[in-house]
């Protein structure tokens, strides 16, 4: 058994998973990475869009360092969808073109084995095709282990559980409640293929340039949900997402979401003559913040989408999930220095989350997700109404502009009155401020 014992095991070689080996194995912990999937990423699904402070501050320049991106994010719109109108508003800026860059898009399938090919070159030991099915615990309740269903049980003295939103090891061990309906969203995501010029012209970009597209309307049924459309090098990223409990309620398919987006007259140009390359479903978690997990104990640390940290709003996992793995990593390495792994030695990894942008975009964000799940107006009526006010507004007739102004207040009213309008308004600034 001895002979089995690590200094620390991370569960799980997605993107948290990987920043915490790399950052243990570098400081010269003896890790062992285990992987459910034949090769990291296989399984895995993001939009994706990847923001580079987070990762840079984990990996380093990974830019220049050959890891597999698609195109740095240098547009970034904000559809508003009608049954078939659409109101846009959007940013671009060629500062986001150069370096440091902001965001790139990526895909998960190339850039999984690339984080965790780092944290092996770092001196970590991945194994794949290996699901943890278990954690052993001592007489104490510490945890001191995992039990696969291939290689027995391994010993180390921290383990790291980077399973995911499922993460049926941590649940299973009572580290961790499973998340409800309400805490997490179904999101269904295809790639389109298209050749590079194309994706260019269709959406205004030069080589080497990308552009993001939230949607938001009509075809999310009044459920809290959005799409997303991401430009690749040769492909596009086309998906939607909804909080579960809204899909159960209202009995509406995930794929049918997609399609009826798809059809949408903005969205259908865009993807006309593309082939559909990969198609995949995968959870999201939207966590109230007071439900979020104690994410470490004696003798472990949950990091990544395993302790709920999701930027519901800003659509940020991927670069929380790095900067809590990166943490939880130091703190593994603080504790390795002090020959103490309780769970008063590792709350420092608490005071690291709490101290940066991941506890603190959640904590504000926190009435968040309870405010728009009880005003899912925003995803369906008010786009409805700009739509409508703009083509109301937009259409020139014989009607002087003081009539059509009137007319479009008197619409806007009746389709939601005013006092729920301005109540609507108050809310969200209590919610957010
Ligand atoms: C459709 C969609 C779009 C998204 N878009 C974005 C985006 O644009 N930008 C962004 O920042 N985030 C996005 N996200 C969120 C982001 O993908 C996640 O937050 C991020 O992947 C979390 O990383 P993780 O390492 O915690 O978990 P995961 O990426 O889920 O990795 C977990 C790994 O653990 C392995 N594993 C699980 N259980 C076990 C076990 N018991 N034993 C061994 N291995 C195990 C899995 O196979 C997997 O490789 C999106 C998510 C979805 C679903």
């Amino acid at each position: 058994m001895e002979d089995e014992k690590f200094d620390a095991i991370v569960v799980g070689a997605g993107p948290a998973g990987s920043a915490a080996a790399y950052t243990m194995a570098k400081a010269g912990m003896s890790v062992v990475v285990f992987e459910r999937g034949d090769y990291p990423g296989a399984k895995n699904v993001m939009g994706g869009v990847l923001f580079r402070e987070a990762v840079e501050g984990v990996f380093g320049k990974f830019w220049e360092e050959g890891a597999p991106l698609e195109r740095p994010v240098v547009d970034q719109r904000l559809w508003m969808l009608g049954q078939e109108s659409v109101v846009t508003a959007g940013f671009r800026t060629q500062a986001f073109a150069a370096p440091p860059y902001n965001a790139f898009t990526v895909l998960r399938a190339q850039l999984d084995p690339w984080f965790a090919k780092q944290a092996e070159d770092a001196g970590a030991y991945l194994i794949t095709e290996t699901q943890v099915t278990d954690l052993v615990f001592d007489d104490t309740g510490r945890v001191i282990g995992v039990r696969t269903g291939r290689e027995g049980d391994l010993f180390a003295d921290v383990v790291i559980m980077a399973e995911g939103i499922n993460a049926f090891a941590t649940v299973k061990a009572g580290l961790r409640r499973d998340f409800t309906m309400e805490n997490a969203a179904l999101a269904v995501k295809e790639i389109h293929a298209l050749p590079p010029e194309t994706i260019n012209d269709r959406f205004n970009l030069r080589d080497g340039e990308g552009a993001t597209i939230l949607l938001l309307g009509e075809f999310s049924h009044d459920m809290m949900g959005s799409g997303f459309i991401y430009t690749n090098r040769d492909t596009l990223s086309v998906g939607v997402g909804a909080i579960v409990s809204h899909l159960v309620e209202t009995k509406v398919r995930p794929n049918d979401v997609l399609d009826e987006m798809k059809k949408h007259p903005a969205v259908q140009p865009l993807l006309a003559g593309s082939e559909i390359k990969e198609y995949s479903a995968h959870l999201i978690p939207e966590v109230k913040y007071s439900e979020l997990p104690r994410p470490y104990g004696d003798g472990y640390m949950l990091v990544g989408d395993t302790a709920g940290y999701v930027n519901f709003l800003f659509q940020e996992g991927c670069n929380l999930a790095i900067a809590s793995g990166g943490m939880a990593g130091r703190a593994a390495v603080e504790a390795w220095e002090r020959k103490d792994y309780s769970a008063a030695s590792l709350s420092t990894y608490q005071q690291k989350l709490d101290d940066s942008f991941v506890l603190q975009d959640l904590y504000e964000l926190r009435n968040g997700p309870a405010f728009f799940r009880n005003h899912r107006e925003f995803f369906g009526i008010y786009p409805r109404m700009l739509n409508q006010a703009a083509e109301d507004l937009l259409t020139v007739s014989g009607l002087s502009k003081k009539t059509v102004g009137m007319s479009i207040l008197r619409d806007l009213h009746r389709q939601r009155p005013f006092w729920r309008v301005g109540k609507d308004m108050f809310d969200a600034v209590r919610a957010f401020i």
